[in-house]
């Protein structure tokens, strides 16, 4: 059996959380520390704040930018559910507009038509570890006063242009950007999310609010010589990573270019593959304006194909495979939002695109056996 997905682990991370559970120190103390100055340094972000998941990382980016209850956020359907809930859990309302079909992405020449007096905020998507279109987007929320933030829960070690330079998303492109280490992304510590800006008054607002909203961490009181008292001068919630993740993040991060050049590799492998084999099915294609980490691997299927039999006879043959990525807009938890514009392109990429299997131990006869199996699939 082929799975769709395997995070890279091996003993330096066993030996990492070994390390924190012996010191005897297990919460949100100096592995995060750590951990998040050298995230921000594999990003070029001037600051990385960790949290328990990029859920929550979208949350407190989306407060930080003031959006509240009666606001709209525009974003993508085409994504996973929690960058709508992210929205929802501020009060606000995401207004979907449709996407690119060649990148799965927010098609930029849409967004000012979703622009309203109660618009706050853009949250454009990185879906699958492919970059969306930033500049337009970015120009659009320059022109209209509006934040950006950039739901980057796939793309650790995507890269973007700006001008005529490669830089990685997370540097400072839109105000905030949000990346979730859950082990379906391509490093992992479990559960965990990481919030990069170059904004110093976000990166106080998310330290604050991760910690109930307390002025002194637990950390500083606890290596004091001198009674502190904290106190707790805004409401916060609980939104900490460990230590433990972190200690295993730190060793993930170690990993990062070694995994990059062994999906790129792969995702070079499986287009040439398609190209000989299955030449009218449609590989994912980097624009030339972002280079993707491959999180995942999305082929459009030749039109009028059957995507749950295709899936299945891949199922059969020991292959797992996913189906395109959901749409918020089409699922019963989206049923009190409105649908404002057509989402033609997003219905198209859910019900007419499969991923496939793309991991360290997917091997060159998997890769040959996968799109073999495509092929008789769609015959
Ligand atoms: C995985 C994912 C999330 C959620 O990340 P968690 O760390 O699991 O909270 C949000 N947005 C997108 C696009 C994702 O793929």
């Amino acid at each position: 059996m082929i799975p769709i997905a395997r995070p890279v682990l091996g003993p330096e991370e066993a030996e990492a959380a070994t390390r924190v559970v012996r010191s005897g120190w297990l919460t949100q103390g100096p592995e995060v520390a750590a951990f998040e100055y050298e995230f921000a340094a594999a990003v070029g972000a001037p600051h990385a704040c960790a949290v328990a998941n990029c859920t929550v990382a979208l949350h407190l980016a989306l407060l930080a930018v003031c959006v509240g209850p009666g606001d709209e956020v525009v974003t993508v359907s085409h994504t996973f559910i929690a960058t709508a809930n992210a929205v929802r859990q501020c009060g606000a309302v995401p207004v979907f507009v449709d996407i690119d079909p060649s990148t799965f992405n927010m098609d930029p020449s849409l967004l000012e038509a979703a622009i309203t007096p109660r618009t706050r905020a853009i949250l454009c998507v990185h879906q699958m570890g492919m970059p969306c279109d930033l500049e337009p987007i970015l120009r659009i929320g320059r022109a209209y006063g509006l934040a950006v933030v950039e739901d980057a829960a796939c793309a650790i070690g995507s890269e973007v242009r700006v001008g005529n330079e490669w830089k990685a998303v997370g540097a400072p492109h839109g105000d905030i950007a949000c990346f979730s280490l859950h082990p379906r992304k391509i490093l992992t510590v479990g559960d965990g999310g990481m919030l990069t800006t170059a904004n110093p008054d976000y990166d106080r607002f998310f330290r604050l609010r991760r910690q109930h909203g307390m002025s002194v961490p637990d950390t500083v009181r606890h290596g004091s010589a001198r009674v502190i008292f904290e106190d707790y001068p805004v409401p916060g919630f609980n939104y900490r990573m460990t230590d433990v993740q972190a200690a295993i993040g730190r060793e993930q991060l170690k990993r990062l270019p070694e995994i990059l050049a062994e999906r790129r590799a792969m995702a070079d492998d499986y287009a040439a593959l398609l190209a000989d084999e299955v030449p009218d099915a449609t590989p994912p294609v980097e624009p030339d304006y972002g280079r993707s980490n491959w999180q995942s691997y999305c082929v459009r299927l030749p039109a009028g194909a059957d995507q749950r039999r295709v899936m299945q006879a891949m199922l059969d043959e020991g292959i797992a495979t996913r189906r395109g990525i959901m749409n918020v807009h089409q699922e019963a938890a989206a049923a009190d939002l409105p649908i404002r514009f057509p989402l033609p392109e997003s219905e198209a990429a859910r019900d007419g695109c499969v991923l496939l299997p793309l991991h360290a131990e997917v091997s060159p006869d998997d890769r040959r056996r996968i799109v073999r199996a495509l092929k008789d699939a769609l015959a």
